[in-house]
């Protein structure tokens, strides 16, 4: 470095250069030093590396545009004062059944980014209720009919405004729960609760629907209380076919 001698006039001002360039020499050695690869040993280090590092993109992130998609889920009964609908022998009623399986349903579709309602039986938000989809979740008798009491049934509304979108939400909940459950599909005991069901007259004509009666409480009641994850996925599947626009098989008629 070519400095003016310190015994110059300007010595004063010199000196105080020659501090301020050693000050910034020390600063540099500070920081190469802070930045050496022996900082890049230890916990500390290897933090730093995976900061720097870019990193996959996670299978959970969400694609744009799903928090706009809403779902409306009905748990059966739910909310309805005594109403628990069916009650089997020992206690176990249909209310509890279906919303267990409902929240579950509803958790897993958050989880995938969509916006979801879990909705009481005569939930107040029902009236001009808009959504992608509305699917009411229930269960039939704890009685016992006999053998042939086992599985599922699906139905829109009667005279839905848009049928050809209900029959496919329809054919969808048939077969992705079938899929998923194994549970046969049990078509003759549809009945007009279902396809006059009130929520499909309270909802938005635009909203389509349906109601799914996910098994009887007799004699599937195994699947129905110690599997209900495996329940519910049927549900999520059937809904997730229906709003991904998924090839699907029309059920068999009644
Ligand atoms: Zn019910």
């Amino acid at each position: 470095m070519n400095l003016p001698p310190s015994s110059s006039p300007d010595a004063p001002r010199a000196g105080r250069i020659i501090q301020n360039v050693f000050s910034i020499a020390v600063l540099l050695a500070t920081l190469f030093t802070a930045f050496s690869p022996r900082l890049f040993s230890g916990d500390f280090g290897v933090t730093l590396l995976a900061l720097m590092t870019p990193q996959p993109v996670s299978d959970v992130s969400v694609p744009p545009g799903r928090q706009a998609v809403r779902i409306g889920i009905v748990a059966g009964h739910w909310g309805n004062g005594e109403d628990r609908g069916a009650v089997c022998e020992n206690g176990t009623a249909e209310v509890d059944v279906n919303y267990a399986i409902a929240s579950l349903a509803a958790q897993m579709l958050e989880a995938q980014g969509y916006t979801v309602d879990l909705l009481q039986e005569f939930d107040p938000r029902l009236e001009g209720y808009r959504a992608a989809a509305l699917v009411s979740i229930h269960n039939d008798t704890c009685a016992d009919l006999g053998p042939e009491a086992t599985g599922y049934k699906v139905a829109a509304a009667v005279g839905s405004r848009d049928s050809n979108l209900s029959d496919r939400l329809v054919a969808c909940l048939y077969d992705r729960y079938g899929s998923a459950t194994g549970l046969p599909f049990h078509p003759s005991s549809i009945t007009r609760d279902m396809t006059e069901y009130h929520a499909f007259d309270e909802m938005d004509p635009a909203t389509t629907a349906a109601i799914i009666e996910t098994g009887f409480l007799r004699l599937d009641y195994d699947i129905l209380t110690s599997r209900k994850g495996v329940v519910a996925q049927g549900v999520v599947n059937g809904i997730l076919c229906f709003l991904n626009n998924e090839s699907v098989q029309s059920p068999p008629s009644p």
